[in-house]
């Protein structure tokens, strides 16, 4: 197993496959298997009740999520939501709090290789606007749900580097969350692989119909992109990749 695992499964839409116009799996291909885990209700029910359609149901911990924004309870009980979510698949998600208002969750899924940098896979999980009502279901409840859903599939596989599943408070406040993760790994010299964040992927802006890849010109930013495009050339999804985007 190896990281395009990880980065397919975020896009996954079909099967292994050259010849899109047919939809079956390449029998016995490893990521054709991954791809057909992928489940459109359980994603589906993390938008729900993260953008206030169902109610959370935890003990001490109850009721509609209206509001992400960092201001409103609604962030809160997403965060409570969201460890218990990980817990459910077995993971152990830690809640590391930089000021009363910003809490990102982490949790690991070991990999093989000690040595081998991790790699983040990761969605914030707070919105906009700066109200009692602000669901967000696109931004970025979809995202969550996307890295939920990673976490639930591949929970069961083992790959050469850590994968961290993270999901960041305050992205809306200038990414204050993610930002102040980078800043503690930098403090503490630590490298990793790279990082994917999952951001509004239910809605097609320009409605061409692909996947857009926001990436930078920093270090092997450019390359793992292409790497995504080309291994989902294979799964039939389009992707167009942005580099330096405004
Ligand atoms: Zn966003």
């Amino acid at each position: 197993m190896n990281v395009k695992f990880a980065l397919i499964i975020l896009f996954a839409a079909h099967s292994w496959m050259i010849d899109c116009a047919s939809a079956q799996p390449a029998k016995g291909d490893p990521i054709a298997e991954l791809i057909q885990k992928v489940n459109l209700d359980s994603m589906l029910g993390t938008v729900r009740v993260l953008s206030g359609l169902d109610s959370v149901n935890l003990p001490g911990s109850h009721g509609l999520i209206l509001s992400r924004q960092r201001d409103y309870p609604g962030n809160e009980l997403a965060a409570s939501y969201l460890l218990s979510e990980i817990k459910k698949q077995g993971l152990q998600p830690k809640l590391y709090c930089s000021s009363p208002t910003c809490c990102n969750i982490l949790a690991t899924l070991q990999g093989t290789r000690p040595q081998a940098p991790p790699i983040i896979l990761s969605a914030h999980y707070d919105s906009r606007p700066i109200a009692e009502v602000a669901p967000g279901a696109d931004d970025n409840a979809s995202g969550c749900a996307a890295v939920l859903e990673a976490v639930r599939i591949l929970k069961a596989y083992r790959f050469y580097h850590d994968i961290i599943f993270a999901f960041w408070d305050e992205e809306e406040e200038n990414a204050v969350g993610s930002a102040t993760h980078a800043f503690q790994l930098s403090q503490k010299n630590k490298r990793l692989k790279g990082m994917i964040s999952v951001d509004m992927i239910g809605y097609d802006a320009d409605d061409d119909g692909k996947v857009l890849i926001n990436t930078k010109d920093i270090g092997i930013s450019p390359l793992m992109a292409d790497l995504m495009v080309e291994v989902n050339e294979k799964v039939c999804l389009d992707m167009r990749k942005a580099l330096n985007p405004t």
